[in-house]
């Protein structure tokens, strides 16, 4: 945010510093600084004083976590929210936990990535044709947000899609959470109704609207990706078939 801005501290705000940030620059600034949720505020904040063990020595984010990737994408991966010891550790989405080791060796294997590991916000990781970021900002307990916090944290989401809607071609949503939360952020952004009986959320999912492909995938959460629910190939599948989509592949 510009030096002076206050930061956002109630849902009226975060519409007000979503609508005012003119770039993708601005918005993430405008994201960390934001305190609307006071449940997910007190959480973030005390994990990140606690600590896990093994992470003691590290300074924690503790902060919401702004989007990643270049403001000219082509594809979106829309996620559910920060891990509480991956993203709200780190400041960066996926970044430091097993759901971001799963992700971006799939992304580096469909060449979105320029490595395969997603360990540190200075760990050197690049990606390409491709913005990442969650419908919630601020990591919620047992990853599960209240309805209202999905609601009052929408305006960042469809201030980011807004911003990079000229190149955005293809939204891949990770798990139903996201699924939902993109329907109310196409009307938002695009002004367009979701199909009546609304898509159904499943892996591989595929809605075409126009221009816009919307993906669903399992989530890269490890209660997926440990039980076989979800494996290295299917996310492939998905991302080959959202690279295709794009006109990348
Ligand atoms: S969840 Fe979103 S709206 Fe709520 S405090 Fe975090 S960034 Fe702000």
């Amino acid at each position: 945010m510009s030096l002076g801005e206050p930061s956002a501290r109630t849902a009226e705000e975060v519409v007000a510093r979503a609508a005012g940030a003119a770039s993708l620059g601005v918005l993430d600034a405008a994201v960390a600084d934001c305190f609307a949720c006071p449940r997910l505020v007190a959480w973030r904040e005390e994990v990140a004083a606690i600590k896990r063990a093994s992470f003691r020595e590290q300074d924690y984010w503790g902060r919401p976590v702004p989007g990643f990737g270049p403001a000219d994408a082509e594809i979106a991966i829309l996620g559910l929210a920060p891990a509480a010891h991956g993203g709200n550790r780190t400041g960066r989405i996926f970044t430091g936990d097993r759901s971001g080791d799963v992700l971006f060796a799939a992304l580096h294997r469909a060449g979105l990535a320029n490595q395969p590991t997603s360990v540190a916000a200075d760990d050197g990781l690049a990606v390409r044709h491709l913005r990442i970021f969650a419908a919630v900002r601020c990591a919620p307990p047992d990853n599960k947000p209240l309805p209202e916090e999905r609601d009052t944290c929408a305006p960042w989401l469809h201030r980011e899609l807004s911003l990079i809607r000229p190149t955005l071609r293809v939204v891949v949503a990770l798990g139903a959470f996201a699924w939902q939360a993109w329907w109310p952020a196409m009307t938002a952004v695009y002004g367009i109704r979701p199909p009546v009986p609304r898509p159904k959320f499943g892996h591989g999912a595929h809605v075409r609207l126009g221009y816009l492909h919307v993906f669903g995938s399992y989530h890269v959460s490890q209660q997926n990706t440990f039980t076989g629910r979800l494996t290295p190939a299917m996310l492939e599948e998905v991302l080959g078939a959202a690279g295709r989509a794009a006109g990348l592949m």
